[in-house]
């Protein structure tokens, strides 16, 4: 055997694929793009998921009376958890391909009592959702997502400071010249999360005997555009994002910075990937849920029973009736991608890097054997028969792959919802796409990486 065949090497796609497949990695580029701009709350997220569903022929399961082969359905729950799923010839008792994938990302939430003014200013007292450098999240532009439920239940729908006419909202950060105290901090503490007060109005109303008269002002405003009263806040679910657009990077736009890749990459390709499945053995499942970066729990989250009642659902669409041992089943006849991102190697940053098992940009999707910290601790650590599967199933497929570990040893960690499904007796890996600067207002992704990874689920469906 010669030596090449004996060692491995792993590819940058870009040298692999053919000019047809270039053209495809580019068109594939530009509507993800539009699918993140689309995409920057877990909840605008599952609305341009059903959307395009619905545009590829799904149906909301809640309206069918059977499931058959060939069926395409979809499912929401509560608006910001989103399951599309094609039926395979074999019933869904058999068991599923799952990939499954999370759409929250960090963010900047509203308190529940979040306006104050203070200095001439009116301001929004927010909490940080989810792993969070706060020192990155100062002096750029945000813009405000989210609802708000009045007194009489009726919902009012917000989003300011994506479309350009709109304002933005401004987190202050100190001037170099004033800031020799800050500058001692380490960086965790350099940025305080109670400083994370975005500006949301200058303008004052009355006259100076008011009292409050800038917060005022912008109640006044929010109550003639949507008729919110202060107390409204306290039923709101509110989120500052980074404003702006999905772009490309470099002079060659072979990347893509955008805010939350992590982890609407995955839930991009995976819905791709089964918009290009027409039949399959074994039915095949998008999974998209809510709360991954805050533990997976809650309505939402993968740890709610929401999924496994979904499969019941399904089950019973096929055969009449289900039992939770059917649905218990099911479950461990299944098999899950998680989806989720991977840290890429960052040249700028290579120490916290261990270089034979990392994933570099470009390269490919990414197998992720472990997570967790220390000892591999929290990580589902998938079993090495269901990692041959999955490789020969994208081997089979021509799909460029890389592996990779969080980091060097005890350099950190953390986690995904592989864990969970793993835990419902099901075999599980973590599969996913390398990302530069992973929580950061905004992240850098690879185009030929988002097109082989969704090559990867496509041919994960179909398996
Ligand atoms: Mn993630
Ligand atoms: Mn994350």
């Amino acid at each position: 055997m010669g030596n090449e065949k004996l060692t491995v090497k792993y590819d940058f796609v870009w040298d692999v694929i053919n000019d047809a497949q270039k053209a495809e990695v580019m068109a594939m580029g530009e509507d993800y793009k539009a699918f993140m701009d689309a995409s920057k709350t877990e909840r605008t997220c599952t609305d341009e998921i059903v959307r395009r569903a619905k545009e590829a022929g799904y149906v909301d399961i809640n309206t069918v009376t059977k499931l058959e082969k060939g069926d395409k359905v979809y499912s929401t729950n509560r608006g910001k958890n989103v399951v599309l799923a094609v039926i395979g010839e074999e019933p869904v008792a058999n068991g599923v391909n799952i990939v499954g994938s999370h759409i929250d990302s960090p963010r900047l939430d509203l308190k529940q009592n979040p306006l104050i003014e203070n200095g001439g200013m009116a301001m929004f007292k927010t909490h940080y959702y989810g792993g969070v450098r706060k020192y990155q999240w100062v002096a750029l532009p945000l813009a405000l997502y989210g609802v708000v439920i009045m007194a009489n239940g009726e919902k009012v729908e917000i989003a300011i400071g994506d479309d350009e006419n709109d304002p933005i909202f401004y987190i202050s950060d100190l001037l170099p010249h004033l800031a020799a105290d800050q500058n001692k901090k380490t960086l965790a503490e350099g940025v305080a999360g109670e400083d994370l007060n975005p500006i949301c109005g200058t303008l004052p109303v009355g006259d100076e005997k008011d009292a409050n008269r800038f917060k005022m002002s912008v109640l006044k405003m929010l109550n003639e555009k949507y008729g919110i009263v202060e107390e409204d806040f306290t039923s709101a679910e509110l989120e500052l994002v980074p404003a702006g657009k999905a772009r490309d990077v470099g002079f060659d736009r072979g990347s893509i910075a955008a805010y939350g890749h992590d982890d609407r990459v995955c839930a991009y390709t995976s819905m791709a990937a089964l918009f290009a499945v027409k039949e399959c053995k074994k039915t095949a499942i998008a999974l998209m849920v809510d709360k991954e970066e805050v533990g997976s729990n809650g309505s939402t989250g993968m740890h709610s029973k929401y999924f496994a009642n979904l499969i019941g659902t399904m089950i019973e669409l096929q055969k009449g009736s289900c039992s939770g041992f059917d649905v218990d089943k099911a479950l461990a006849k299944s098999a899950l991608l998680s989806s989720d991102v991977a840290a890429a190697y960052d040249p700028n940053h290579p120490t916290v890097a261990e270089a034979n098992n990392t994933s570099y940009l470009g390269k490919g999707v990414t197998l992720i054997k472990y997570t967790g910290r220390g000892g591999k601790g929290g990580s589902n650590d998938a079993n090495a028969e269901f990692i041959g599967e999955v490789r020969k199933c994208f081997k089979d497929a021509g799909v460029i792959w890389q592996t990779s570990e969080l980091g060097k040893v005890d350099q950190g960690g953390g986690g995904t919802i592989a864990y969970i499904l793993a835990n419902a007796d099901m075999d599980v890996i973590d599969v996913g796409v390398p990302v530069l600067s992973m929580h950061a207002p905004f992240e850098v992704v690879s185009k030929a990486d988002v097109y082989m990874t969704a090559k990867g689920y496509e041919a994960f469906y179909l398996r």
